[in-house]
């Protein structure tokens, strides 16, 4: 598809998808599994639009999802209830007692007040809510701090160390029903070994808690596979990574279950956005582009790289600027620093990678109207969500 006709007609920024690409990621997953038991719960927080959700809902993914209003969000997309975990350190009440009115497929716990209270509002109702444990394997993913969750001193998880303990008394609870064990150690990991050494840790305790008795069935390996943001970065093929996996997991006789985010989406968006301005001090240039940290939050807050491409390719000299948006905050760059083909006010980029964490972190900082997201499949686009008018930023108020 042409960007640059897309733009035409939808104006810009806006968030362009792929559906071809996402489903021949999730079909590398699923595939790679082949006859092993297994669920592919796509983390949903990566990126939420109905429409992705309702295209790996008809290819028959699980979804893992870590709020009430994705829950809402998923069911709205068609998904089956008993292929979504519920993941998260601080679940409410009222979202307890909609997944369980739901009969989602486990409740992925975090701590023993949270076993408790999951435990209390399925016996109200009279049920037995399956759960896992998210144990904190203590590995280090070696991947930038924010997105680094695996390591003992970060908020998520149990310590492996304390698991059996807190297994055997989630066992004493009726309402529950402890059939499982994940684990979830970081993100955009862009090496496999910290992954593996987990897999191994995890394996080993799900031995010992089937020997204490425990019925554990499924071994939950969470999401982190990494993908490339800068060219020729080598990233781990999910074929093989899955291979790996299913070798350490063998014998136990456990079903698989991860929850891949941004190996499915995140190369398989662009956000595409117009150069406002050049703009030169003594020190700097600078490209003022319409799209802001706003509209793609990553750069500022983890100090992500995303390629930006000119949409019309053409031999042209270089430039080093900064490229940045309307919003006023320092902090408000795409990219600093950044060598590009020359761009000229009025021509289309494309920020690349963009279709993990990009959409779904955007807000209405500076009063500015949330943008529209459009899904490319076969020869066809169409706008997959509406941008925002004025009149929508003041709703409510
Ligand atoms: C964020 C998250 C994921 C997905 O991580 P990706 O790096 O996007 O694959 C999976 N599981 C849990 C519990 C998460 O918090």
């Amino acid at each position: 598809m042409a960007l640059d006709e897309i733009a035409a007609a939808c104006g810009t920024p806006c968030y362009v998808y792929s559906a071809r690409g996402i489903l021949n990621r999730y079909q590398a997953y699923d595939e790679a599994f082949g006859r092993t038991p297994h669920l592919v719960c796509y983390a949903v927080k990566a990126n939420s639009n109905l429409s992705l959700l309702r295209l790996l809902a008809h290819a028959g993914a699980g979804f893992d999802i870590v709020s009430g209003g994705e829950l809402f969000r998923v069911l709205q997309a068609g998904g089956t209830p008993s292929k979504i975990v519920f993941s998260g350190v601080g679940k409410t009440s009222d979202e307890i007692e909609y997944a369980l009115n739901c009969r989602i497929h486990s409740f992925n716990c975090e701590s023993e007040p949270e076993l408790a209270l999951i435990n209390e509002l399925a016996l109200k109702r009279g049920l037995r809510a399956r759960v896992a444990l998210r144990v904190n394997p203590d590995v280090d993913a070696a991947t930038h701090p924010y997105i680094s969750t695996g390591l003992r001193d970060n908020k998520f998880g149990v310590d492996i160390a304390d698991a059996e303990r807190v297994y055997e008394y989630a066992q004493s609870l009726p309402g529950l029903a402890p059939e499982s064990v994940s684990c979830h150690i970081g993100s955009q990991l862009l090496d496999a070994a910290p992954l593996m050494e987990a897999v191994d840790r995890m394996v080993a305790l799900a031995g010992r808690l089937q020997k204490r008795g425990l019925p554990i069935r499924n071994l939950d390996l969470g999401g982190g596979l990494g993908i490339a943001y800068q060219p020729g970065q080598s990233t781990p093929l999910i074929a093989a990574f899955i291979e790996e996996m299913k070798q350490r997991v063998s014998e136990l006789g456990l079903t698989i279950m991860i929850e891949p985010g941004r190996s499915l989406v995140g190369e398989c968006g662009v956000l595409l956005s117009r150069v406002i301005h050049r703009k030169k001090n003594s020190v700097k240039e600078f490209v003022v582009l319409d799209a802001a940290m706003n509209d793609l939050l990553r750069p500022a807050l983890y100090q992500a790289h995303h390629e930006i491409l000119p949409v019309t390719q053409s031999s042209r000299p270089l430039m080093t600027a900064d490229i940045v948006g309307p919003v006023c905050e320092t902090g408000d760059f795409l990219a600093k620093g950044r060598t590009v083909p020359e761009l000229e006010a009025g021509e289309l980029v494309a920020v690349m990678s963009a279709g993990a964490y990009g959409f779904v972190m955007s807000s209405n900082y500076n009063s500015r109207p949330r943008v529209a997201e459009v899904l490319v499949e076969d020869n066809r686009w169409r706008i997959v969500r509406q941008r925002e008018k004025f009149e929508d930023l003041v709703r409510g108020e």
